[in-house]
């Protein structure tokens, strides 16, 4: 199905545009984030994935609360980027690994995903401080610090228990 585009006149416009895409893009996290606390096999990975599926619903919420504070209907654009990222994701999951190097591949897969948001909400930040959209702008600078913690915690993760029992 090929999809409608919107004409982009102004700033305001890409940033709703953007907003839609990283609004599909967080609900598609929403329902990979699961599998992949699935496939984790250390304990502290599988907690880390559930603690940002709860953190990341709560990215959809803000997101809805930006679409109301610009005055536009919730509507999703797809991110075909974080549809192929995901992909690649699942493809580490069904792999044929040994459960400490497929949780190594598991953080390699996440980190892609917590970077790409990071991109996201860093440019979109920028939009809305440009546009004077102080409630946007906190609101999205709130991800973006969870975003920022997540792949931290990640890299702990892989620098620690994880990478070390792959080797
Ligand atoms: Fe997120
Ligand atoms: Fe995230």
């Amino acid at each position: 199905m090929k999809e409608r585009l919107m004409k982009l006149e102004s700033l305001r416009d890409l940033l709703i545009e953007q907003v839609q895409d990283i609004y599909d893009a967080e609900n598609r996290i929403t329902k990979a984030l699961p599998k992949m606390a699935k496939a984790a096999r250390s304990p502290q990975l599988k907690q880390a994935f559930e603690k940002h599926l709860e953190e990341t619903k709560g990215h959809v919420q803000r997101l809805e609360q930006v679409f109301d504070h610009l005055r536009e209907k919730v509507k999703k654009k797809n991110c075909k980027a974080m549809e192929g990222l995901i992909a690649e994701g699942e493809e580490t999951i069904k792999e044929d690994a040994d459960p400490e190097v497929r949780d190594a591949a598991l953080i390699a897969a996440a980190q892609r995903v917590e970077h790409y948001e990071m991109a996201g909400y860093g440019t979109l930040s920028a939009y809305a401080k440009l546009l004077k959209e102080k409630n946007v702008l906190k609101l999205l600078q709130a991800t973006l610090a969870a975003e920022k913690a997540t792949d931290e915690a990640l890299t702990v993760l892989a620098e620690t228990a994880i990478n070390v029992e792959a080797e």
